[in-house]
């Protein structure tokens, strides 16, 4: 291979062509991957760099006394290290306190690991799992890096952006890997197969066993926990269908079995027939629609599990709040021993990054560029108005992010849109692009007259993966350190799902490569 691109950088005479254009274009191009290869190597090992690297004895030193002399400044121990541990249990240090932290914590306290969640804000879910449309559903698929979302993206930079619910914003080019982002969407989405692979991959992070939802089920987690009316989740077997139905059941969770199309169009009062819908459709045949009108808050959800933590684990859990995570500290035979924090070190026998697109911070300090970029989406509230006693999920497409309207005891949420973007937060989330398409649509589509203000309004970043399934992984070369994030639009859904793969992939389990960072080119 190597010889055949030198053969052809080099060769004069195959080609009718200017000689020396060749060899020059040649030149340029391989003299710039060099380039960029070298600059990204010098970045990533920096970034390693600034980590803090100790001897053995100051790690014993640090974990005793709570203080050391590092070579040149004084290093603290956090005061959550002596917090709730039981001995000769490993320790699991969850960076980030969402939805994602907090069930992997569950997930792993009811292992038995010591767990203990570092937050940086005084409360759990205080970012994207506080501001989205509150819709549990599993088994819901709907991949929004798709061949044609990527093209409606690009077109409606240029086009319209008032006849769309998705596009990208050019200051997505300066968001932290966003090139190894776009480049890995190309490789990884952009066929019809791709789509259904996505699919399938993101339908099993949504399947639980029985046995866990057996599990989880007395802990009263599930209490209340319905979805919005008119979910579809496809199955391409009845064995699928009803492994699925099982797991509704003993959830208490309403739904009907439709064998067709049409019959979900009924259901959903919108045009589907799509030529992608089609082909998905004729894939995976079998469909179950859920039929209750209800949702769970997913902050109260993270809440109640966090809630649920400290009652049933008092001396395995701890969780510090207003600790953010910087650095990791290393020892002298490279192994992550703890996590350098605004408050002081926080040590550990294992770490799992559970920030959502801003892990990749964590991760470029262990030499890993991952791929995940915020899509920022709008979240708006208010009292819900009378007789509007329903969930409602309009414009339900299979391959176009839509928006959903939901009645949570008389507050009505509406949560919608996709803008691929950078991590600048809203000055006036209200007066932006996702907002006015939400209320338009809203209003158009139920004869109300709303106005913006009539709404609080949010934005938040969906953190969101070049073939949106999520990244629940090792971290290549660091054996003790784990990411779980990138769950995209359905961080609510996957959660107890994407906590369980984790747990497996901790334990050694090889049989989630379909999850790990590794699928990706250029990290
Ligand atoms: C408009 C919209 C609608 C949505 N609707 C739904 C829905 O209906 N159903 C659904 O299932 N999903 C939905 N989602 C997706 C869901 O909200 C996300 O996938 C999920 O919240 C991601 O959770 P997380 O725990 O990974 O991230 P986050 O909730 O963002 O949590 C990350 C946590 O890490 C903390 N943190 C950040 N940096 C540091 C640091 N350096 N040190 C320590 N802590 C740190 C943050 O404070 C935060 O608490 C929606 C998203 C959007 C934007």
């Amino acid at each position: 291979m190597i010889r055949k691109i030198l053969k052809f950088g080099f060769s004069t005479t195959t080609l009718n062509q200017e000689p020396k254009h060749r060899f020059s274009l040649f030149k340029l191009i391989a003299g710039a991957a060099i380039g960029v290869y070298g600059f990204d190597q010098g970045r990533k090992y920096r970034e390693y760099l600034s980590n803090i690297f100790l001897s053995k004895e100051q790690l014993n030193d640090l974990a005793l006394k709570n203080m050391i002399k590092s070579k040149d400044s004084q290093l603290i121990a956090h005061p959550i290290n002596s917090v709730n541990n039981i001995k000769n249990k490993e320790k699991v240090v969850v960076v980030g306190g969402g939805i994602i932290g907090i069930s992997q914590a569950l997930k792993l306290l009811r292992m038995g690991y010591n767990v203990t969640v570092i937050e940086q804000a005084n409360t759990v879910a205080s970012e994207c799992s506080a501001f989205n449309g509150n819709v549990f559903n599993p088994m819901y698929f709907l991949p929004l890096v798709t061949r044609d979302n990527l093209i409606y993206m690009i077109k409606n930079i240029f086009e319209k952006p008032e006849l769309t619910t998705v596009r990208f914003n050019m200051n997505a080019f300066l968001e932290d890997n966003f090139i190894q982002w776009g480049i890995n969407s190309l490789l990884l989405s952009m066929t019809d197969n791709a789509q259904i692979e996505n699919s399938r991959k993101q339908l099993r992070i949504g399947s639980l066993t029985l046995q866990d939802i057996e599990k989880l089920k007395p802990t009263g987690l599930f209490k209340g926990h319905l979805i919005a009316k008119g979910q579809l989740g496809f199955f391409a077997s009845d064995q699928k269908v009803n492994a699925y139905k099982d797991r509704l059941e003993l959830l208490g969770i309403p739904h009907i079995k439709v064998e067709s199309f049409e019959q979900i169009e009924q259901f959903t009062k919108t045009d589907l027939k799509t030529e992608p819908n089609l082909k998905l459709f004729n894939r995976f045949k079998k469909a179950l629609i859920l039929t209750t009108e209800s949702n769970l808050e997913t902050r109260d959800l993270t809440q109640s599990m966090l809630k649920y933590c400290q009652e049933n684990f008092p001396n395995q859990f701890a969780i510090a709040f207003q600790t953010s995570a910087q650095n990791f500290v290393l020892d002298p035979d490279k192994n992550v021993k703890g996590i350098q924090t605004n408050k002081g070190i926080v040590l550990g026998d294992r770490f799992v990054i559970c920030l959502a697109h801003k892990s990749k911070q964590l991760a470029q300090k262990l030499r890993l560029n991952l791929p995940i970029v915020p899509a920022k989406g709008w979240a708006m509230g208010r009292t819900a108005p009378e007789n509007f006693n329903q969930t409602l999920v309009k414009e339900f497409t299979l391959n176009t992010p839509n928006y959903f309207a939901t009645n949570l005891n008389g507050h009505l949420r509406l949560a919608g849109c996709a803008e691929v973007c950078n991590d600048t937060p809203s000055s006036d989330a209200s007066s932006e692009w996702g907002a006015i398409q939400i209320l338009n649509r809203f209003n158009e589509q139920n004869g109300f007259n709303f106005k913006m203000n009539d709404f609080t309004v949010r934005s938040c970043f969906r953190p969101l993966t070049p073939d949106d399934v999520a990244i629940i992984s090792e971290v290549p070369g660091f054996k003790n350190v784990f990411i779980n994030a990138g769950h995209g639009s359905r961080g609510m859904s996957y959660c107890f799902g994407a906590a369980d793969i984790m747990s497996q992939v901790m334990e050694g389990s090889k049989e989630f490569e379909d999850y790990s960072v590794k699928r990706y080119y250029f990290i």
